[in-house]
């Protein structure tokens, strides 16, 4: 039966959307946490500087994050320890054809990706998803979404529901809803993040500033609640 460690060999042995003939970096970059995490974060595919650094998050965007995650109550080091960061796809897609950023790997990538990702869930069974990005958010979220319309909310997946851990049907959550189930709740709750990189002007508008301090209120609730 596969573990994590094992699926972490894969991942980082993986070549599919280089032999694809995707002019990805290759080498799989996540932070696999400790014994017991319980948040799983999701973000796009790991930047130039996160294959340097070998981690998800390490430079600007991962500043944002953290100030954000702070707000909630979690010291980046204490994140980064416990809990699992990983990503859509999780090589380095390279830079944009415009030159403006990251490419934005393809539905192709994504697709030769998604398995990991699911063995992710399975394995991990977080009580909390953390959607970082409009990529990580479209996993749940219907693709027209507005981040307007989704900020500041969370949906809840409750324990019958998630029989079997990989569950992305929003249909079979409670969404969106506010934060007041039980701690001795099973279920799991998903939150979504705007993209925490300068290149999104997004988060430096004042109503969208309001939204974000909304997630980071829902998120140190979360936190409390259910000792994450
Ligand atoms: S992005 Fe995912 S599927 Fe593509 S080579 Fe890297 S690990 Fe493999």
């Amino acid at each position: 039966m596969m573990n994590l460690n094992h699926l972490h060999e894969e991942m980082r042995a993986c070549r599919r959307c280089l032999e694809a003939g995707y002019d990805i970096a290759p080498g799989a970059i996540f932070s696999p946490g400790s014994e017991n995490r319980r948040v799983m974060l999701i973000g796009q595919a790991p930047g130039v500087t996160e294959v340097d650094a070998r981690r998800p998050f390490n430079a600007g965007s991962g500043r944002r994050l953290f100030q954000w995650l702070g707000e909630a109550g979690w010291d980046e080091g204490a994140f980064r320890g416990r809990h699992y960061m990983t990503a859509v796809t999780k090589c380095y897609p390279g830079k944009s054809g415009n030159g403006k950023g990251d490419r934005v790997p393809s539905k192709a990538e994504q697709a030769l990706c998604r398995p990991f990702l699911e063995q992710e869930i399975a394995l991990v069974n977080p009580r909390l998803i953390l959607l970082v990005g409009g990529l990580a958010i479209k996993l749940f979220y219907p693709a027209a979404v507005r981040l307007e319309e989704i900020v500041g909310t969370a949906a809840y997946f409750p324990p019958e529901v998630l029989a079997h851990p990989v569950n992305f049907d929003l249909a079979q959550a409670k969404w969106p809803v506010p934060f007041t189930e039980s701690k001795e709740e099973r279920g799991r709750w998903v939150v979504p993040l705007p993209h925490p990189s300068g290149a999104s002007l997004w988060p430096n508008q004042p109503a969208n500033q309001a939204l974000i301090q909304q997630a980071i209120a829902l998120l140190r609730q979360l936190r409390l609640a259910l000792e994450l």
